[in-house]
């Protein structure tokens, strides 16, 4: 049986699976590649063909244009797919809607390549399904044992009581465009809260492309035309970058908020402006990545972005023989 590291291979494009001839989230434009998830640090414009779940694709569509690719090809989760010498399936990642592990198996010997992911539930995406396998590529954004993210429904529930406590004052969160800010509306739903949910105008086309898949979000309206006083005591959703901005401060008097798994180190709230920080986060914490590599139950182990030192170090404990390949380019859900 051939060991992975004979048939897949770091580039400079990024990993390259040899006897299938594609890249898996490549960081430059190729022929064919395979996708994970539609954030725009694993989804980039300008490969010839693409391939990626149904929901990837639509979001992908939505993010960059139906003509960006030449070709795109979507696959249902576990349809395999024969490309050269290689079968493909995917797998749930639980990280967005859509997101991905793309599943590889080359004579006998198979790889699973886990794009960014997470354990906790989430409604706004399908759970993140463990498939044995001879090497298990992970990502290790939140490989440090610190990074313990709380339950989302406490930090929801921090939220509202904050809404309830200033009712005359603006709540607005700071969420990325694609996935957190889906999740975060999922969140408040389940959390009791009905009302209308305000949105800058940059969060609206991938809430538009939720909903074409069957995840409802409820009332949704445009925050940007609407009154400074219809949003007192009301929830704004806005990207990051807008929530320290001129954008913000027009609004009354805001709570500026943040929901980031990076929350939980309070220097970057304390940089970004942020009052009320919010710890929800789309990508494993330290105990969920020792549990995948538990469930996985792969001897080989390899990193491709993020604190691996701690995740190898870890690994290595447990028998689990560790990897770094430095992949450089992840990381920013969103430039
Ligand atoms: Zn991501
Ligand atoms: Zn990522």
């Amino acid at each position: 049986m051939p060991h992975p590291e004979t048939w897949l291979s770091v580039r400079p494009e990024g990993l390259y699976c040899i006897p299938g001839g594609f890249y898996i989230d490549p960081m430059r434009p190729v022929d064919r590649a395979i996708i994970t998830h539609a954030h725009s640090d694993h989804a980039r414009p300008g490969h010839h063909k693409v391939l990626a779940s149904p929901a990837t694709i639509a979001l992908m569509a939505a993010r960059m244009g139906e003509g960006a690719f030449a070709a795109t090809q979507s696959l249902t989760w576990g349809e395999a797919l024969r490309i050269g010498e290689v079968t493909v399936w995917l797998t749930p990642a639980g990280h967005v809607l859509g997101s991905a592990q793309i599943c590889m198996e080359y004579q006998g010997s198979r790889a699973v390549v886990s794009g960014d992911y997470k354990r906790t539930a989430d409604v706004t995406c399908d759970p993140f399904e463990p498939v044995p396998c001879d090497v298990f590529v992970t990502e290790a954004t939140f490989a440090l044992p610190v990074f313990q993210h709380p339950d989302p429904h406490g930090e929801i529930r921090r939220l509202l009581d904050s809404v309830a406590l200033f009712p005359e004052r603006t709540h607005v969160v700071g969420c990325y465009s694609l996935g957190k800010t889906q999740r975060l509306i999922a969140l408040l739903r389940q959390g009791g809260w009905e009302a209308p949910i305000w949105m800058h105008g940059a969060l609206v086309a991938m809430c538009r492309v939720y909903e074409e898949q069957g995840i409802r979000l409820g009332d949704l309206r445009p925050a940007t035309v609407a009154a400074k006083n219809d949003l007192i005591g009301q929830i704004v959703l806005a990207p990051p970058s807008a929530i320290a901005d001129r954008w913000a401060r027009r609004l009354a008097d805001p709570v500026v908020c943040m929901a980031s798994g990076w929350m939980r180190v309070r220097q970057r709230a304390k940089q970004g402006g942020v009052e009320l920080p919010l710890v929800i986060s789309d990508h494993a914490d330290w105990p969920e990545l020792l549990k995948t590599l538990h469930d996985v139950a792969a001897p080989e182990l390899w990193v491709t972005h993020g604190r691996e030192e701690a995740l190898i170090h870890a690994a290595e404990a447990l028998g689990i023989k560790g990897r770094a390949l430095r992949l450089i380019g992840y990381g920013e859900e969103e430039a």
